[in-house]
């Protein structure tokens, strides 16, 4: 996305065009010079569900105004659901297995090859001015780096308080281009009352009106004409009913994006969007290009992302065999999106109907099946994806074997040149286990192109095709054999013709 030339440059190259050409240009010429700006905004502990149910109109307003999405977190042994994983995985867009946080000690952390992302913005463009401000003292001291022009950890006495007062007198008295800002007194609620409790609500309360003057502030720049604000609110991990996170609930590993700006559609819902899209987001936004070679994990909120596997999630049905999940969710079907099939010939009888071969499933459903199986840690996976779970079928009576082949539609590919076959993985191993990924071209017998008999955990894959001279069409199986042993998950296909 980036010019080589700065956008200040070109504010100030257009309003010497408007100078020369009169009125009549002036406004389209500002508006395609305006100043890209982002502020984030992290409120510790906030439970998405309880915003809704609380009194807090200016998060309201982001909402109605933007896009929100709701977004879930792993559980141990990826990263406890706690601040630390938390906002290292926000603040870098990678998640815990890249940026090494765990939980509150931050042993491991490897910020030096996944910085947070104002640092990134300071080496892209050292000329930014970039601010980070919270309550919670690790945030600016140990998340961002000291490339950051200012880092300020709130003293205690002043809290909240404190840390809205500094935002709102950054965005009012200097020239910030990327601010973060953390708020703590929801999740000290939680922790005190639980996020049943009405001292929740009113923590919620509290900083949506800390929130709205921030955002006031914002747009009471005498600037914000000629500047182009992309706001995004998250928060770092959820709250039980009782109070408390760390663990692997699904109240706990809930979180959330609220985004407003440019190019966001208005009171939409996403099921597409993770929390490390912020940080990705963020640098898009202010004209920092991503370099694949950084790793990251998410990417900018404009950029679609939908799959096939995604287009079934108006097709989803609630439980039938499954007892641990809310009869209300909905999360399953076993027929496939158009184009792709399930080949069950070889595949044992009975077992538990949701996982009765290749299904189709979200985080939410699946990982309510049974808790800390390392379901949790599917986190490459995103909105609907394709699970084989031989595990779970096996909860009840079977006869035979899981033998249970997802085939793809045909994807065009040049003969004789490289193919890219991509893919998003999640497979954990028990013997006599075994995925396999089978190319055939046009028609022709499958190839084995890739086995998996080992863990790999929320993988990212990338598999050269050597597509045969006069190919024209591939189209690609996985095939999963095994018994009552674990699960594999798919999403995100995609093949590149070379
Ligand atoms: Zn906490």
């Amino acid at each position: 996305m980036t010019t080589g030339v700065s956008r200040r440059t070109l504010l100030i190259g257009a309003a010497t065009a408007v100078l020369a050409a009169g009125p009549l240009v002036s406004v389209a010429a500002a508006a395609a010079a305006k100043v890209p700006k982002v502020l984030v905004i992290g409120l510790d502990g906030a439970l998405l569900n309880r915003i809704k149910d609380a009194d807090a109109p200016h998060l309201k307003a982001l909402m109605a105004g933007g896009l929100t999405a709701a977004s879930s977190l792993y559980a141990k042994p990826m990263a406890e659901t706690s601040s630390g994983p938390g906002w290292s995985t926000i603040i870098t867009g990678v998640w815990p297995d890249k940026h090494g946080v765990r939980d509150n000690t931050f042993v491991g952390a490897n910020y030096a090859r996944y910085p947070d992302f104002l640092t990134r913005v300071e080496t892209a463009k050292p000329a930014l001015s970039t601010y980070a401000v919270a309550s919670w003292a690790p945030i600016p001291n140990t998340i961002f780096s000291s490339k950051v022009d200012t880092r300020v950890a709130t003293p205690e006495a002043e809290y909240d308080t404190g840390t809205t007062a500094r935002a709102v007198a950054r965005l009012k008295d200097a020239d910030p281009d990327a601010v973060f800002v953390a708020l703590d007194n929801v999740d000290h609620a939680g922790h005190s009352s639980g996020a049943a409790s009405q001292a929740y609500l009113d923590a919620i309360h509290g900083v949506d009106a800390q929130t709205g003057a921030i955002v006031a502030a914002l747009r009471a720049r005498a600037s914000y004409g000629q500047e182009d604000w992309l706001i995004m609110v998250t928060a770092d991990h959820g709250h039980t009913d009782a109070g408390g996170h760390g663990g692997s609930s699904w109240q706990e590993r809930q979180t959330f994006v609220i985004a407003d700006g440019p190019g966001v559609s208005a009171g939409s819902t996403r099921h597409d969007v993770k929390i490390v899209d912020i940080a990705a987001s963020a640098l898009a936004h202010l004209g920092v290009p991503v370099d694949p070679a950084w790793g990251l994990d998410g990417r900018p909120l404009n950029v679609p992302s939908a799959d096939a596997f995604d287009t079934l999630r108006g097709a989803l049905g609630t439980r039938v065999d499954e007892s641990g999940i809310g009869s209300t969710v909905l999360g399953f079907t076993r027929t496939p999106p158009a184009g792709w099939s399930v080949d069950n010939s070889r595949m044992g009888t009975g077992g538990v109907t949701e996982w009765r071969g290749w299904s189709f499933t979200t985080d939410e459903f699946w990982t309510k099946t049974e808790r800390d199986q390392q379901r949790e840690s599917n986190v490459r996976s995103r909105n609907v994806f394709a699970v084989a779970d031989g595990d779970e079928w096996h909860d009840r009576s079977v006869t035979g074997t899981f033998d249970s082949t997802l085939i793809s539609p045909a994807y065009p590919v040049t003969g004789g040149r490289p193919a890219t076959l991509a893919f998003s993985t999640h497979y954990r191993q028990e013997a006599p286990q075994k995925g396999e990924v089978l190319v055939s071209y046009d028609g022709g017998a499958p190839v084995s192109v890739k086995t998996y008999t080992a863990d790999a955990i929320a993988r990212s894959e990338s598999l050269t095709l050597q597509v045969p001279a006069g190919a024209a069409q591939a189209r690609v199986r996985f095939r999963y054999t095994g018994g009552n042993n674990w699960y594999w998950v798919i999403d995100g296909v995609k093949i590149t013709a070379g």
